[in-house]
């Protein structure tokens, strides 16, 4: 019969050519013999190896189903080093029409018209996985309905059905699967260690449930239970118990909730502050992304976690984070691949950006809890025009040299005075702000900040709001504070070089990056021929990225330094031709292409800053913690060390014995 089929078709397509083979009968007869309509069994096998690449595959469509199903609890039992697996949900169940149906191929109860797949809500809607798994292993499945008194028993192996009778069972699904791969043994040479696909299964089980707090799932591998959730839709909770973490250990993660109206764009996030090291890995599997309640694994949102923490936790260290994003539908294809775990998104720039400033937001919230102090919103200093760069970066005031933060440099009252690049207008010098002018802020990173939706609750802190005193300096090392909390330790040579990272980081994705123009420009004559080759070929970029801005000289054709990146506009400890050489150094070994300019911020920064050691006057350390305290993100360096420690009074009162601290004493002035 299936050679008559193929004849008819043959000769059909040949009448169409128009041609009249001489031997028509035997080719066709020759070609029926090698040409095969494939028995849909055998079509299920070759296509269950899309959708079922390895026992984690099988789970996930069957947790999948089991939660489409709208179980409220799933128990996934996997022995055999993954080649048993069990799952029982206490979902809707099948009646016996469904269930015959549901193990044939495109067999769905989840979409009924094209227009269903830009909307879809459910997690598998292929409708073949069932059809596919039952071609490749031996699966038993026990259902019953609400409406149903008595459930069904249904048994397939590689795909041909082998038993179906009513059966007594409760109201659910249970789905067993053995002998995974039994009739493909290609695939199952493929597989990996047992170990490592019970791992797999581990990982994938984690995933599912995370992406559904609000389902209790419980995973038992070779009888004994790896973990159970408990349903209540408590993230921390859910992580807590999905890694097996001390609830204590895991209250102490931030947890943020962050929404867009506007582009209904909705995120609850976990993760570690840069802080807590104990949640911090060494791969990227410290992240979770969760997306309308699928894990996925998203370039995107891997680029936007690590954006969030980029500058506070050392390179190569990943915070664990997970983060739940929930938008509309049509915002988002997550039908990219079968087993969908590639999106696209509409606007994923916005996306980007919605998530990076919901983690800061948060971050910067939790340093206020931490210190008890507000973190950002207060004024930074304008960059100011520098005299001659033998007096612009004096060296760092010692015991014998005191200088001072607040004392300005000598304004210079026309703008012609210093030099300017033809094609640039430098704003006009300003006088150098006090502490307290309250100038508007820019605050460093606000690039991050969401679309819309509530602002940062953090007030601003002007000076009258202070929450902190100055007490002195320690060890020349670091800067004590008193605070609300208690006796703050601060890192002088870590705050300061956390200030000029994030304006370096601000200067590199302004616009049109903030410079100091030099009143008297650099003769760059240190510069080695390399050197200068490396800045001829960079100089546009030199000047718009990073506001090194250097012209050559028609004259005596030898390279002017005219203009400075904006840091710290009176102090120095090293120059701006050191700064510059720095920058080529890295630029020599990189190119600009694959410039690390985290990297290269973060030794700048390490350069420029105050060092450990240099003696600091009270004006000098009000500066330094003024301008730390308006930090996007005060927590730690770039190279992830901390800044700040407190020692909070509790403890103080308690080693003295004292019950509580006189009132007046606690109120910083
Ligand atoms: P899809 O999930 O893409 O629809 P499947 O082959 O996974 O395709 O499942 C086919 C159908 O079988 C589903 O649409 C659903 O109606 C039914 N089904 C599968 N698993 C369950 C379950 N655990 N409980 C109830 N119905 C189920
Ligand atoms: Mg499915």
């Amino acid at each position: 019969m299936m050679a008559t089929f193929h004849k008819h078709h043959l000769q059909e397509a040949l009448t169409l050519l128009n041609t009249t083979p001489p031997s028509l009968a035997e080719e066709t007869e020759a070609l029926a013999s090698c040409i095969q309509i494939l028995p849909p069994e055998l079509v299920n096998r070759i296509a269950a190896g899309e959708v079922v690449e390895r026992p984690a595959s099988v789970v996930k469509e069957l947790v999948e189903n089991a939660i489409d199903a709208g179980a409220s609890s799933v128990q996934i039992t996997i022995g055999n080093a993954g080649n048993t697996i069990r799952i029982a949900d206490n979902g809707k169940g099948m009646n016996p029409k469904e269930v015959q149906l549901a193990f044939l191929n495109h067999a769905t109860s989840k979409i009924k018209h094209a227009e269903d797949l830009d909307a879809i809500f459910t997690l598998g809607f292929r409708g073949e996985a069932l059809a596919s798994i039952s071609a490749i292993s031996k699966l038993s499945c026990y259902t019953r309905t609400q409406a149903q008194p008595d459930g069904v028993q249904l048994v397939i192996e590689g795909g041909k059905l082998c038993h179906f009778h009513p059966i007594g069972c409760s109201i659910g699904t249970v789905m067993e699967v053995d002998d995974l791969f039994f009739n493909t043994p290609a695939r199952l040479k493929f597989l990996k260690s047992p170990k490592t696909e019970v791992a797999q299964i581990e990982e994938m089980v984690q995933g599912l449930a995370l992406s559904h707090p609000n389902v209790q799932l419980s995973l038992a591998i070779n009888e004994k239970l790896a973990f159970k959730t408990d349903g209540q839709d408590q993230l921390k909770q859910t992580v807590s118990q999905v890694f097996g973490w001390q609830p204590e250990s895991t209250n102490a993660l931030l947890e943020t909730t962050f929404e867009d109206p506007l582009s209904n764009l909705k995120m609850r996030a976990v993760f570690a502050s840069p802080a807590q090291e104990s949640f911090h890995k060494r791969t990227k599997k410290a992240w979770w992304m969760l997306l309308n309640g699928r894990t996925v694994r998203c370039a995107i949102l891997a680029t936007a976690i690590k954006k969030a923490f980029e500058g506070l936790v050392p390179h190569g260290v990943y915070p664990f984070c997970a983060v739940w994003l929930e938008m509309p539908a049509t915002e988002v294809d997550v039908n990219v691949h079968p087993t969908k775990k590639e999106v696209r998104y509409a606007h994923s720039e916005q996306i980007f950006k919605f998530v990076v400033g919901g983690i800061r937001r948060a971050l910067q919230e939790q340093f206020h809890a931490t210190y008890g102090l507000h973190a950002s919103m207060q004024q930074q200093p304008v960059p100011q025009p520098l005299e001659a760069h033998q007096h612009a970066y004096p060296a760092f005031a010692t015991p014998n040299t005191r200088s001072d933060f607040t004392s300005a440099p000598p304004i210079p009252q026309q703008s012609g005075m210093f030099w300017r690049s033809p094609t640039e207008q430098p704003s006009s010098p300003q006088p150098y702000p006090s502490s307290n002018s309250g100038m508007p802020t820019q605050t460093a990173l606000a690039f991050y900040e969401p679309l819309s939706g509530t602002g940062p609750s953090a007030s601003p802190n002007t000076l009258q709001q202070r929450q902190w005193r100055v007490i002195g300096q320690l060890f020349n090392t670091y800067v004590l504070l008193e605070t609300p909390k208690g006796l703050m330790v601060v890192d002088q040579h870590i705050a300061s070089e956390r200030w000029c990272y994030e304006q370096l980081v601000t200067q590199s994705t302004a616009e049109k990056p903030v410079v100091q123009p030099l009143l008297n420009p650099i003769v760059l004559d240190v510069l080695s021929a390399e050197q200068m080759a490396i800045l001829a070929q960079y100089q546009p970029w030199l000047k718009e990225r990073m506001g090194f801005d250097c012209q050559r000289n028609q004259t005596d054709n030898l390279w002017l330094l005219c203009s400075v990146p904006q840091l710290y506009p009176n102090r120095k400890t090293i120059s701006p031709v050191q700064q510059l050489e720095a920058v080529l150094e890295q630029l020599a070994q990189t190119g600009e292409a694959e410039l690390d300019t985290e990297l290269l911020f973060a030794t700048l920064a390490c350069h420029t800053a105050v060092r450990a050691g240099d003696v600091l006057s009270q004006a000098q350390m009000e500066r330094l913690v003024v301008d730390w305290l308006a930090c996007s993100l005060p927590w730690s360096c770039p190279h992830g060390r901390p800044i700040a420690h407190t020692i909070e009074a509790d403890e103080l009162n308690a080693f003295f014995d004292r019950p509580s601290l006189p009132v007046s004493s606690v109120a910083v002035r």
